[in-house]
């Protein structure tokens, strides 16, 4: 499936199709599709009958294998076990090395169809220093008819040898309006809100119960009383929300007050801006700086910590004094 905005970028690598690469590195802003495209294009290489743009039928025998167990000829390599379902993990899931060789004799086997076999890596640079090395090895002395397929949101972070033998690939982001439009499409409330908090990237993972909390989470900064933030807090632990999750919110919340005050500009929230304004104007900057590093310093136990209620209410103490009147010097 592509999205909307893609239908140009589709045009654009078909066109160079008639000299295929032997991979292909996909790059562009996290949230907008990279993933999608690269399917996109494995299903239309292995499909029998793709149509006059190229697309795969859907119906063949190769797109119903595609469809249901696998297809026999493709393979896709992404962190792998336990590590990659943990959402919250605080290291990237990596791909191992048994996972490359596997596939690395997978690309030396024969196809079993029309000759052609696509590998799909994802996110490249999710690949541990071993696994790398295995992969660009294969790159430098590719198997025939192998085609690859990197999709990297940090290219930057590859081995400069695995980017030099991709060709590179730049997928284009939506802009806001047709991010917007898909996201009401698809039902999203409170889209443009929503659009903004995701920087521009409409592919989030949509949660309205987790907006709901986070809504109720910035009422409560908002408001800057000792009953807002010591019964938010109790929200977020009756929730059984992470401290992790509660100092992101926090995090945005603060580089956006500090926006709001040092250089106008809001990233995060900008149906709050006149709040923002507001609070800015009687904010302390250096308590707003300690509260900052305060987070900072809490970020590596945001996962585990035994009392989440507590330790966001001494931090929340904290964020009230970037208001309180100015102390005697
Ligand atoms: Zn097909």
């Amino acid at each position: 499936m592509l999205y909307p905005w893609q239908l140009d970028d589709w045009r654009r690598i078909n066109a160079e199709r008639e000299r295929l690469p032997n991979a292909w590195l996909f790059t562009g802003a996290a949230g907008t599709g990279k993933l999608a495209f690269a399917e996109h294009m494995a299903r239309s290489l292995l499909c029998d009958r793709p149509d006059a743009a190229l697309n795969a039928c859907g119906e063949c025998e190769a797109c119903r294998w595609f469809a249901n167990s696998g297809h026999p000829d493709f393979r896709r390599l992404t962190p792998a076990g336990e590590e990659a379902e943990e959402k919250t993990a605080r290291r990237l899931p990596l791909i191992r090395i048994e996972a490359v060789r596997e596939m690395i004799e997978f690309a030396h086997l024969t196809a079993h169809r029309n000759g052609r076999r696509v590998i799909l890596v994802e996110p490249a640079e999710a690949l541990n220093p071993a696994a790398a090395n295995a992969l660009l090895k294969i790159l430098e002395e590719p198997p025939r008819d192998v085609l690859f397929l990197l999709v990297a949101h940090a290219p930057q972070r590859l081995l400069p040898t695995i980017r030099s033998r991709c060709r590179p690939f730049q997928l284009s982001a939506p802009t806001s309006a047709e991010a917007l439009d898909w996201l009401r499409g698809q039902g999203v409330a409170d889209a443009e809100n929503e659009l903004a908090y995701h920087g521009g990237a409409p592919l989030f993972d949509h949660d309205p119960a987790l907006a709901a909390l986070r809504r109720q989470f910035l009422d409560a900064l908002e408001q800057t009383t000792f009953a807002s933030v010591l019964q938010v807090a109790e929200v977020i632990d009756k929730n059984k929300l992470s401290l992790a999750q509660a100092l992101e919110w926090l995090q945005q919340w603060l580089l956006d007050l500090a926006g709001a005050g040092l250089a106008a500009s809001v990233r995060y929230f900008p149906d709050r801006r006149a709040k923002l304004d507001a609070l800015a104007a009687r904010a302390d900057m250096m308590e707003l700086m300690r509260c900052q590093q305060e987070a900072v310093r809490l970020a590596p136990y945001g996962q585990h910590t035994l009392n989440v209620r507590l330790q966001l209410e001494a931090l929340l103490m904290g964020y009230l004094k970037i208001f309180a009147p100015a102390r005697p010097a």
